[in-house]
């Protein structure tokens, strides 16, 4: 089984992903995960990533094509954060084509603006790692982490305003690639207002 994960901010792809790697056991591809790897060899991408600007495809799709090839892909692979846009998605297909390998499923955890900047708002973190929200999963006394008792601030990147830019970045990347995998016949959109559990079955019941 190989696969693709999109999904806004805010979606749960990346508890998503965690799951289905544990469960199907296969590999899992994140280049959120390669890219902070890569961040401490090379110069180039850690200075990007300091200064918050986009990495170029280039470079993205030369470390998922390097992490292919090493990682062997026989045992089925999810691929979370790649492609990000309609090139990166092209390139894939060259790299998958002169391998062999075909993508089985393409998921899409959707869920609608107005719920993603609900939940990445509402995040709330302590520097104790400890996560939570404040309707969602909140402590027990406002403002101060269960664990330690210190201070919960909200991330920069959480702040609504931030969150609206993000999300409609993802949207103008992520439409025209929802196209190109809508005529492949292989996209599948999954409710991601449901629970964890409820969305970790939906997908289930595509993977065979
Ligand atoms: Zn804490």
């Amino acid at each position: 089984m190989n696969c693709i994960l999109l999904g806004p901010p805010g979606a749960g792809k990346g508890t998503q992903a965690k799951n289905i790697v544990k469960n199907f056991n296969i590999v899992h591809f994140s280049t959120g995960d390669m890219l902070r790897k890569a961040r401490k060899s090379d110069g180039v991408i850690s200075e990007l990533l300091s200064s918050g600007q986009l990495v170029p495809d280039e470079i993205v799709v030369d470390i998922v094509k390097k992490s292919l090839e090493r990682n062997g892909v026989e045992r089925g692979f999810l691929l979370d954060g790649f492609p990000r846009n309609l090139r990166q998605a092209e390139q894939l297909d060259l790299m998958l084509k002169s391998k062999n390998v075909k993508i089985d499923k393409v998921f899409l955890i959707d869920i609608e603006f107005e719920e993603a900047v609900n939940r990445i708002a509402g995040r709330r973190v302590c520097e104790c790692e400890a996560s939570y929200h404040v309707t969602m999963l909140p402590p027990e006394k406002v403002g101060k982490c269960d664990y330690c008792g210190a201070d919960l601030v909200q991330r920069n990147d959480d702040e609504e305003s931030v969150v609206r830019d993000r999300f409609t970045i993802y949207k103008k990347q992520t439409e025209p690639l929802i196209e190109y995998y809508k005529k492949t016949g292989l996209f599948v959109v999954i409710d991601g207002l449901k629970d964890e559990k409820g969305v970790f079955r939906q997908i289930s019941s595509y993977i065979l």
